[in-house]
């Protein structure tokens, strides 16, 4: 468990809680082991990803992380910044297969922005590349005195395979589309992206595959959500397409994701950052992070009634009225974190009580 910064350590606080609900009524032994990761581990230990905490993840099953940035890390050098930390992690623990669902809840079809019509039945995952790309490309960093900066954007085919694979057999399980994002009108490395992909494609020749540029597939996602299936995306495009496809079905405060490395493990984190402009108010949407240990447990230990468990005692506290302030739509009254999470937990019991 890597709480994390800002709102991190009050989302997984629940999240645990919900873990540990779920644990006593199915009788699974549950041992969660808690790691500084981000500015709360630069601080204590001078390194955004302190040794103690790459070893910690590298001998659990599965890790939780809330989230990691702080306004404070802001002038530090960008190798000691929380983000940088994270990025390490991922790389360390092979997690380069990002799995992003997103999907409109019927009794949170108020909290969208966008109108009923356009937005019911939208149910889209995005499987972002997560292990290459301009945030790891070389070079990177200020040149020229300070008057010149530079990134890198370059993906090798074997990267681009692999998580085309990824997308493709998650669209099998699904309505077997899968929609290509890139930028190849401009971008070598979207030209790679492309040719890789129709390749993979021949491999599943019973999904139908599509190509679209990242500005259509942003177009797209607030015109069309519902016509939209798998989206598979490298790093940048799906890291910012995500933050989109949340607001769509109603907050970044549901969206739940997993980082999967080769062997289907990996890191389970909600979408959403530190929020600093929330951190310490009590007002964060717990459920991203509860969802995430959701998808936590039916990936790492094919735990699917748990996990649908927790999913079914979501659904079942918003669908009785209980709102965060992300998810209010002036039609309050709104609750807070604790409550939240806590809501969630006690239905898990219940079902307990129930059986
Ligand atoms: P953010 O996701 O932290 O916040 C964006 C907006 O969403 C804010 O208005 C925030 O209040 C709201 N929000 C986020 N989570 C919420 C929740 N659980 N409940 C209710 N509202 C929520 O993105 P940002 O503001 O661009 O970034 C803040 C910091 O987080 C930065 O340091 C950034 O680098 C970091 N970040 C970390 C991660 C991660 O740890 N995976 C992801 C994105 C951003």
């Amino acid at each position: 468990m890597l709480p994390g910064d800002g709102v991190g350590p009050e989302v997984t606080k629940l999240a645990v809680e919900v873990l540990r609900s779920t644990a006593s009524v199915f009788n699974h032994e549950l041992n969660v082991e808690f790691y500084d990761i981000g500015w709360s581990a630069y601080e204590n230990y001078g390194s955004p990803l302190p040794d103690s905490t790459l070893n910690g993840c590298k001998s659990a099953d599965a890790v939780l992380l809330g989230a990691v940035g702080d306004p404070r890390a802001d002038e530090l050098a960008p190798d000691l910044r929380p983000e940088r930390g994270l990025l390490s992690l991922r790389k360390e623990l092979g997690c380069f297969a990002n799995i992003r669902p997103s999907r409109l809840l019927p009794c949170l079809s108020d909290a969208s922005p966008l109108s009923l019509e356009i937005v019911e039945n939208t149910d889209l995952v995005i499987v972002r590349e997560l292990a290459g790309g301009i945030y790891y490309g070389e070079p990177s960093g200020i040149v020229d005195n300070g008057d010149a900066a530079i990134d890198t954007m370059k993906y090798h085919r074997d990267e681009v395979a692999r998580i085309a694979r990824v997308a493709f057999d998650m669209a099998m399980n699904r309505t077997k589309k899968v929609t290509s994002v890139d930028k190849s009108n401009v971008l070598s490395s979207s030209r790679l992206w492309r040719n890789t992909v129709n390749e993979i494609a021949g491999e599943y020749p019973e999904v139908e595959c599509s190509h679209m540029f990242v500005d259509r597939a942003a177009m797209e996602l607030v015109m069309n959500p519902k016509d939209l299936d798998v989206l598979l995306t490298s790093n940048l495009f799906g890291d910012i397409l995500s933050d989109e496809a949340a607001a769509v079905v109603g907050s970044i405060g549901l969206l739940a994701s997993a980082s999967l490395n080769k062997d289907g493990g990996g890191m389970f984190e909600p979408v959403h950052g530190s929020a600093p402009d929330i951190a310490g108010s009590g007002t964060a949407n717990p459920l991203a992070a509860i969802l995430s240990a959701a998808m936590l447990l039916r990936q790492t230990y094919s735990l699917e009634l748990e996990a649908r468990t927790i999913e079914d005692s979501v659904e079942s506290v918003l669908e009785k009225g209980l709102r965060t302030p992300d998810l209010d739509r002036g039609t309050g009254p709104t609750v807070g974190t604790e409550t939240m999470g806590s809501a969630v937990s006690h239905h898990i019991l219940e079902s307990q009580i129930a059986k």
